[in-house]
């Protein structure tokens, strides 16, 4: 047996939990049933829904036979009904197909419904009491932690390297105890939040906790790449300094901050000019700078700054509500005087630099 087994086994004998309903008159119907209820729910919730269950479904003949409608009422309160709809479908297969009795082979397991490769090992490790991995929410969490196991479970890679190292811990003698202790560790010492590694049998050679990054694993599902878009941003500026800033609406991305003419990446600097009211002889000079990225909660937006320095005060360059040329005296200072977006600030700042560039 190799040490991680031995070790989780004499901590079970000691410290492990044996009075769990489930843990009693153990049939691979009651583990199953257990097993499902326990997928999303913590046990403390469980133990009453089981008990109620149990009782008025004994067995998987009683289950099969009720209505389901009376199955999905034991199940109210738990939630994820799917699950009792799986159960109660499962049941009559094995009546019909099993004569009542739960198949011993993995893959005939498997093939119920709402029966994964998880739930098919602890029917079979726990009730029938023959070797077979398991790898639920608990084990999972434990494995990562010890074997510190980067990326998400989700992934197929990462779920090949668990269900591995699963197999290779899973001991053939005392396979029931095992998979109690494995997952008992999970929910009682090695948990989600503060893991208790002091009292824990495997600390001496976890991984994460040697390297003190328990809390980094597993790591979680990676956040869904966010779209990329792209605006160009014209920075407009006059001999004076000042700098053309046009007000954001209110319901807007922007919130009435001020921000150079955002426009479409397409925009060319003549057809913005036009758009102004100015006339090519007013330009002294077109800069256009590379992209930076400004990140917002739900996209990227590349933002490529087009430097446009007029020459001459054009003729159109009255104020008006959502408009306004503003020396640096009166954007310095930044968000203290004006609400100026972050892109804006960066903007403005960079004014000196394309200054620099263009006459060096
Ligand atoms: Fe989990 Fe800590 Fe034990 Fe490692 S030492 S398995 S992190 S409880």
């Amino acid at each position: 047996m190799d040490w991680f087994a031995t070790r989780l086994l004499a901590w079970f004998d000691v410290s492990g939990r044996k009075d769990l309903p489930w843990q009693q008159d153990i049939t691979p119907y009651r583990v199953w049933v257990s097993e499902i209820m326990l997928q999303q729910t913590q046990v403390a919730t469980v133990i009453g829904y089981y008990q109620r269950f149990m009782e008025r479904f004994p067995d998987v003949a009683s289950l099969a036979r009720a209505d389901l409608d009376e199955v999905l009422h034991h199940w109210t309160g738990l939630g994820y009904y799917a699950r009792a709809r799986n159960l109660h479908k499962a049941a009559q297969r094995i009546v019909s197909e099993y004569n009542a009795e739960f198949p011993l082979a993995l893959d005939a397991l498997e093939d119920l419904p709402g029966i994964g490769r998880s739930t098919a090992g602890a029917i079979s490790a726990i009730a029938h009491r023959r070797r077979a991995a398991i790898l639920d929410g608990n084990v999972k969490r434990v494995l990562c932690r010890f074997h510190a196991v980067s990326g998400y479970p989700g992934t197929t890679s990462v779920a090949r390297t668990l269900w591995e190292k699963a197999d290779e811990h899973t001991p053939e003698a005392r396979v029931a105890d095992y998979t109690q202790a494995i997952m008992d560790l999970g929910a009682t010492v090695c948990t989600r939040r503060n893991p208790n590694c002091d009292a824990c049998p495997v600390a001496e050679r976890c991984k994460a906790y040697a390297a003190g990054t328990a809390e980094d694993y597993p790591e979680r599902k990676p956040s869904k790449a966010k779209p990329e878009r792209h605006a160009r941003f014209f920075v407009a500026t006059l001999a004076s300094g000042a700098v053309l800033l046009e007000q954001q609406p209110l319901d807007g991305l922007w919130g009435g901050l001020w921000n150079p003419p955002q426009r479409a990446l397409e925009t060319e600097p003549e057809t913005f000019i036009e758009e102004m009211g100015w006339t090519p002889d007013d330009v002294e000079r077109i800069h256009i700078a590379p992209a930076f990225r400004h990140t917002f909660t739900h996209f990227h937006l590349h933002i490529e700054p087009v430097y446009v320095h007029l020459a001459r005060e054009p003729r159109l360059v009255a104020d008006t509500a959502e408009q306004r040329w503003l020396v640096p005296d009166e954007w310095q200072g930044g968000n203290e005087r004006l609400g100026l977006s972050k892109p804006a600030v960066r903007l403005l700042a960079s004014l000196a630099d394309d200054f620099t560039l263009q006459t060096s």
